[in-house]
């Protein structure tokens, strides 16, 4: 896909209210976001939104997230708000969590992928917000990247598919993609629980705070091919570099022996373990360090032209759940059991 016109603005309040003509006048622009970068739209135009299905080349039955910067910018882009979500939005809002509402019609059917419900998220970025906050009108932002490969987030905006043209902060701005992975989204089956549809920075731990916390079987593992799934992204191959990527049920030493004994030309190894050298890399120490890094060091991987990645199962708490998840779909769900 090549990049048309792109033009880096680094972030400012004369580059926020460019963003916004561009944007009225249905255009897409690429902009910083706490969790990765996004590709915006106008959320109301169609055709706007359509374009930028086209330039990712997603599927147009996985829709997209819509972006506020105020509270009071829910209601009209919905037909009900669950008390609940008002609860989670006084603690959670701003910040890297989105909540799944049926549509009005203010919402079209390019922007829901079909569905008659929208989901919609507030971002703690201030360039984000800034930006929202000068368009006047809601942003249909998906990640960056073209569909199917790693989130951009690390990387600036050079590194971005980006149509049109592209907002880039600052690079200290940039490197701020403070989660580094892509929004928790949820939806409520009951006035007392909500269910986790993809996991993200607000955990299951954090939620579990308000209310019962449900994690929705496709997070943790593969939907049966042909099967409905209640967040149309997760039943994609997704985030995957060009390289290989496997999940190896190990730690520590057992891992580094098993990696060793099955390393090849091309090989990368993914690991807990701060000390690099030969094929080994750190991935992070934490969960949210690796939370911060994946899809950096999956770019990464690309640049070096790695063909084969083991990576060292992450924890499954917290935001470890999101690396999971990210990872399971970036290694198309094959987990090596040592
Ligand atoms: P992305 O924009 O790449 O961060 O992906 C957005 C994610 O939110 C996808 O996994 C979608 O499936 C999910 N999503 C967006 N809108 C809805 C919705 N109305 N119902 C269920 N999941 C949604
Ligand atoms: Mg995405």
């Amino acid at each position: 896909m090549t990049r048309l016109n792109t033009e880096l603005l680094p972030f400012s309040e004369q580059s926020a209210k460019k963003a916004a003509e561009i944007m009225a006048a249905g255009g897409g622009v690429g902009i910083p976001t706490e969790t990765v970068y996004g590709l915006a739209a106008d959320a109301r135009n169609e055709a706007a939104v359509r374009s930028i299905f086209e330039a990712k080349g997603r599927p147009q039955d996985n829709p997209l997230i819509v972006h506020i910067s105020a509270r009071e910018q829910l209601p009209p882009l919905v037909r009900e708000i669950p008390e609940l979500a008002l609860k989670i939005a006084e603690k959670y809002w701003p910040g890297p969590l989105t909540m799944i509402f049926p549509k009005s019609d203010m919402i079209p059917a390019a922007t829901s992928g079909g569905l008659d419900t929208v989901a919609v998220r507030m971002p703690e970025s201030p360039a984000a917000r800034a930006i929202i906050d000068a368009c006047g009108f809601p942003l249909a932002a998906p990640s960056a990247n073209l569909s199917g490969s790693p989130s951009p987030t690390y990387c600036t905006i050079i590194d971005c598919m980006a149509v049109g043209y592209a907002i880039d902060p600052t690079l200290v701005e940039t490197r701020k993609c403070r989660c580094g992975v892509e929004s928790t989204v949820l939806c409520f089956p009951a006035a007392d629980r909500v269910r986790i549809l993809r996991p993200g920075g607000v955990t299951a731990e954090m939620l579990s705070e308000l209310c019962q916390a449900d994690i929705d079987p496709a997070v943790t593992s593969e939907p049966p091919k042909g099967a409905k799934v209640m967040s149309p992204g997760m039943k994609y191959k997704h985030y995957s570099p060009k390289a290989e990527v496997f999940i190896v049920n190990a730690h520590g030493k057992q891992f580094g022996d098993w990696c060793m004994s099955h390393a090849a030309e091309g090989t990368l190894a993914l690991s807990a373990d701060p000390v690099e050298h030969g094929m080994f890399r750190c991935f992070g120490r934490d969960t949210a360090e690796q939370a911060h890094r994946l899809f950096a060091l999956l770019r990464e991987a690309d640049d070096e032209g790695a063909k084969t990645i083991y990576v060292e199962m992450p924890s499954k708490e917290g935001i470890g759940l999101a690396v999971y998840n990210r990872l399971l779909r970036a290694a198309a769900f094959r987990v090596i059991e040592v």
